[in-house]
């Protein structure tokens, strides 16, 4: 490449002998600068002051090769990559990528979508000339390896095109905002790869393709520079905390590879598929040094291909051991990080064929230089950190980089050097996919056509598209066989055998009616499906004690449509055809301006009644016949005043309404599009994000504020009928909900867009100082919302706020003591089915819960249930006669004792005529709290994931709907919307929604 600087002949031959001596002893190539390659002084001298420690670099980044003719970052940073108190927006990394590839022939920028906000999102391919000249030759090859059906799964073709085809390495970096450092070095990476002559690098990008897509959450990314710039301009100030990243969620964007919901997932799943890449390695900065924690620790993911688990080991057993040598401490793999879960983004990569891989470096979130103090057990040595971190040390963003620079290039330099066998392994991945059926099970899992909720349905397989899966339509009946289930050894057999005589013999069959939907196993990318699709179990018994995040997802399940799993092997024999188009078949059929919409829970529902805004749409309180069917409790019945409109709506939303000629006669209500206020807390805004999120692709409107706002509003209940209250999240206690942060010191932290910090709000909040809470006088404002008649919803640690602040009358809160349900899939019952608010549900409801809270019932206000003292008298006392005789007092006739029946922990205790005498307190039956749903039994509680003492929570009331003034609260111990995975009970909130003016609707109050 270009010399800048003048040789002097006597050092050249000096330093002509450490470049003859490159290849070392073993064999290996010398990690470091060749002795020709002439280097950018300046810059180098950079990096060496803004590097705290002579060990916090490596050989392979303690200079920067210099170049005529391409720019370094310090085109467009003004310093280096790393400079302290700089920190670029995503705008001006494109910009050097951009002139990257204006002034290399080894660089190359691709958009690869747009974010939330509108924003670009984009990957740079870096490689040799010739590699990026014959991209799409290459893409060619590597999409036989990644489907090798196309080779009639012939291994010796496959082995041609692994001698010959250039890998990708895919590079993600700053998904979270919070963790500022992967951009700049991103930036210098790829200028290093473009122009270094060492031989290592050289290998490199000669050898493969890296793909670097520098700022995944792009939005975030400028939100986090706009409060970093605003720090730096009055560094006195403390400023404020990243309340937004994206539009709607923070640190959970890296959760939802499994859902697919937001842009940044569906973008870089694109490009990781469209690339056929093996490797994507997300860039994290929470742990010191650099934590490899993709090979982390157990339970595994049961769904990847166990030769992935092996790759893990050892690329990052060599990443440890190459960053050893240069004598960099803190570098470790293992640590507490399980790979349970596929919602991470590197997810991706694990299940579809490639290699999942992620780094924690150690960022100071911002580009401070800081003095940094360890915890004891992050800088203990462990078997797996056998040269941990220092406990205390100054740390720059430059140190970061350094890090960050030297495990990507040792790991682009490794997977080179075995680019042979990891593309053979991308292939035998894939091919062990299509072979899953006969290998492993199951053979497909279908997804019938007579389901009751074609729209979710219909959302289920959609995820299934985004994550790049082959649907197939039957085109005639199928009946396959199911597994026969095998007797359970037991001692009490003799026990069984009689219980058994009662129970019906298991079908051994099952026909699906043509147009059933089939996912085949026998493709490319069958792993995730199956993992989506699967039933997921976390023994109590494992080890490891603290799962990493939710450890059940059972995509039918949360979905609440059926997804059989199909083990037989006929069915891919069965007359089916791919499908790529997706839609459930909608429309009014019949004539006349009347119509029903059967309720069977489809969000949709909420949709169509918002876009009809001024249809007439009442819901029948009770089942019905008209024209000879049968209609249930819930139903819409519609009167159509446009019906080319009804049509137009009814078709896109997918559903299917009937004519009925004249309204049928049944008690009915009125099914409203509710004013809804979306309430925030400023302490977190992501959990409640997921909700903004799940209203918006429904296309219901409503408005959004926070807790501030609403405690200056005045007659909250003129202008809203109902106000939901997602989750708050982390601290979202009863205390930091109304006081919020301290105020009594410190400044306040404005959250505004300012010419210092344009991006901000986005379309999302703003206030002039996120510290202040609800308040006491917000709270008033929301009990008067209530008790004039508004309907407000909360879920989880909102509702243990709203029983905190008095005005969930019968219901109380608590935390589960030793129960631990970590984000699992648990068994719901509907317990008053008559209630709007469950509508269109059957009696089971699989729902997400993660630990509750337990909700409890008493029917004397301000009070649980009666308080007793010494043990439970549950049996007879001592006495005369066998266990079930009564006992006598000697000297008097016998008296039957009064019953006093025990209510289950979903009904209201009874009360006795004890507590009723004279007791103000006694709730009137009609003020009582009404349960929508239960906890199922403990035996019934888990369906996918970890439960553990359910005990605690089995049979409590899991929604609840209680009464306050002339309004409600309804109460969720569930979280019904969360990460788009639970469609299934989105219209327990929509529901609760539409007929906010008529929850009281079949109700049935207790005489007593
Ligand atoms: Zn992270």
């Amino acid at each position: 490449m270009n010399r800048p600087h003048a040789w002097k002949p006597a050092l050249i031959a000096i330093l002509f002998m450490f470049s003859a001596s490159r290849i070392k002893a073993d064999g290996e190539t010398q990690p470091g600068r060749d002795s020709k390659q002439a280097v950018d002084d300046a810059y180098t001298a950079k990096m060496k002051k803004y590097t705290t420690e002579p060990f916090f670099t490596s050989p392979l980044v303690n200079y920067l090769p210099a170049s005529k003719n391409v720019p370094t970052p310090e085109a467009v940073l003004g310093d280096v990559a790393g400079a302290p108190g700089i920190l670029p927006y995503a705008e001006d990394v494109y910009k050097y990528m951009r002139m990257l590839e204006k002034a290399s022939p080894r660089v190359k920028v691709f958009s690869i979508g747009t974010t939330e906000e509108g924003r670009e999102m984009v990957a740079v391919a870096v490689s040799s000339e010739e590699n990026l000249k014959k991209l799409e030759e290459n893409r060619a090859k590597l999409a036989k390896l990644a489907d090798p059906r196309t080779l009639q799964m012939n291994d010796a073709e496959a082995d041609k095109i692994v001698a010959q085809a250039v890998p990708v390495y895919y590079i993600t970096g700053t998904i979270h905002s919070t963790e500022t450092g992967a951009p700049t070095a991103l930036m210098e990476l790829a200028y290093r790869l473009a122009v270094d002559d060492s031989a290592y690098v050289k290998e490199i990008r000669d050898g493969m393709i890296t793909l670097i897509t520098p700022v995944v959450e792009v939005d975030g990314r400028d939100r986090m520079v706009d409060i970093y710039r605003w720090h730096l301009a009055h560094p006195k100030d403390l400023y404020p905390p990243l309340v937004y990243w994206g539009k709607y969620v923070a640190h959970d964007n890296n959760r939802d590879a499994m859902g697919v919901t937001l842009k940044l997932t569906e973008n870089v799943m694109n490009t990781y598929v469209k690339w056929n890449a093996q490797v994507l390695h997300d860039l994290h900065e929470s742990v010191p040094y650099l934590y490899d924690n993709t090979i982390g620790d157990g339970p595994y993911n049961a769904w990847i291909d166990p030769i992935l688990a092996d790759e893990w080991q050892m690329i990052g057993a060599r990443n440890v051991a190459d960053m050893t040598k240069f004598g960099m401490p803190g570098v470790f793999a293992h640590g507490n990080f399980d790979t349970w879960s596929p919602g991470y983004l590197m997810f991706i990569a694990a299940l579809h064929n490639g290699i999942s891989r992620l780094y924690e470096t150690f960022g100071n979130g911002g580009a401070d230089t800081l003095e940094r103090t360890l915890e004891p057990e992050e800088y203990a040595r462990t078997w797996y950190r056998q040269n941990p971190p220092l406990p205390k040390v100054l740390w720059s963003q430059r140190d970061n980089n350094n890090y960050e620079e030297t495990g990507l290039l040792v790991s682009l330099h490794y997977f080179n050097e075995n680019k042979r066998t990891f593309l053979k392994n991308f292939y035998l991945k894939a091919k062990r996919s299509i072979e899953k059926p006969s290998s492993e099970g199951p053979t497909a899992y279908v997804l019938p056509a007579d389901e009751v909720r074609p729209t979710l349905q219909m959302e289920l397989l959609r995820v299934m598209q985004k994550q790049h899966v082959e649907i197939s339509r039957l085109t005639s009946p199928v009946t396959v066989a199911l597994p026969v289930k095998k007797e359970k050894k037991s001692s009490k057999t003799a026990d069984k055998k009689e219980t058994k005589k009662d129970e019906k013999p298991e079908p051994t069959s099952k026909t699906f009616p043509a147009g059933s939907y089939v996912i085949r196993m026998d493709q490319p990318y069958s792993r995730i499906a199956d993992a989506l699709l699967d039933h997921q179990y976390w023994s109590p018994e494992d080890p490891q004690k603290t799962p990493y995040d939710d450890t059940g997802w059972t995509f039918g399940e949360l979905y609440g449509v059926q997804v059989s799993r199909i083990l037989d092997a006929k069915i891919l024999q069965d007359p089916m055809e791919r499908i790529t188009e997706l839609r459930a078949p909608g429309g009014a059929k019949g004539e006349g301006n009347m119509f029903a919409i059967e309720n069977h829970a489809e969000p949709v529902l909420a949709s169509l009644r918002y876009r009809l805004k001024d249809t007439d749409m009442q819901v029948a309180e009770e089942s019905f016949e008209a024209g000879g069917k049968k209609f249930d409790a819930g139903t819409v019945l519609l009167k159509a005043a446009d019906r080319s409109q009804l049509d137009g709506a009814i078709k896109e939303f997918g559903l299917q309404s009937v004519a009925l000629g004249t309204a049928p006669n049944v008690k009915s209500h009125p099914l409203r599009a509710a004013r809804i206020l979306l309430l925030h807390s400023w302490l977190g805004t992501q959990t409640e994000g997921w909700w903004r999120l799940a209203l918006d692709k429904l296309q219901i409107p409503y408005d959004y504020a926070s807790t501030q706002t609403i405690a200056g509003t005045e007659n909250l209940r003129e202008k809203y009928d109902v106000i939901l209250f997602p989750p708050v999240g982390w601290g979202g206690s009863l205390n930091s909900i109304i006081n919020g942060l301290p105020t009594e010191w410190g400044n306040p932290l404005p959250w505004q867009n300012t010419p210092e910090t344009p991006n901000l709000v986005g379309k999302n909040d703003a206030t002039a100082d996120l510290r202040p809470g609800l308040g006491w006088e917000g709270v008033a404002q929301l009990q008067k919302f209530v008790n004039d008649g508004g309907v407000f919803l909360t879920v989880m640690d909102t509702s243990q706020f709203a029983a905190g602040i008095g005005i969930t009358t019968g219901v109380s809160t608590s935390n589960a003591e030793k129960m631990k349900i970590v984000g699992a899939v648990v068994g719901t019952r509907v317990v008053d089915g008559a209630s709007p608010i469950a509508y269109g549900y059957s009696e089971k409801v699989p729902a997400y819960c993660d630990n509750g809270p337990v909700f409890s019932l008493s029917s004397i206000a301000g009070s649980r249930r009666r308080r007793k003292l010494g043990p439970e008298m549950s049996e007879r006392p001592t006495g005369r006669g066998s266990k079930d005789d009564p006992d006598f007092a000697v000297g008097r006739l016998g008296r039957e004792a009064p019953q006093e029946p025990e209510a289950e922990s979903w009904e209201n205790p009874n009360v006795t005529d004890e507590q009723r005498y004279n007791n103000s307190r006694v709730i009137p039956p009609a003020m009582r709290a009404r349960v929508v749903l239960r906890y199922a039994d403990a035996k019934d509680l888990l369906i996918s994931g970890l439960v553990e003492g359910g005990g605690e929570i089995a049979q409590h009331p899991a929604v609840v709907d209680a009464s306050f003034g002339k309004g409600h609260v309804v109460m969720f111990s569930i979280n019904p919307v969360w990460r788009g995975e639970t469609q299934g009970t989105y219209s327990l909130v929509l529901n609760t929604v539409m007929n906010f003016d008529s929850l009281n609707a079949g109700r049935k109050n207790d005489e007593k």
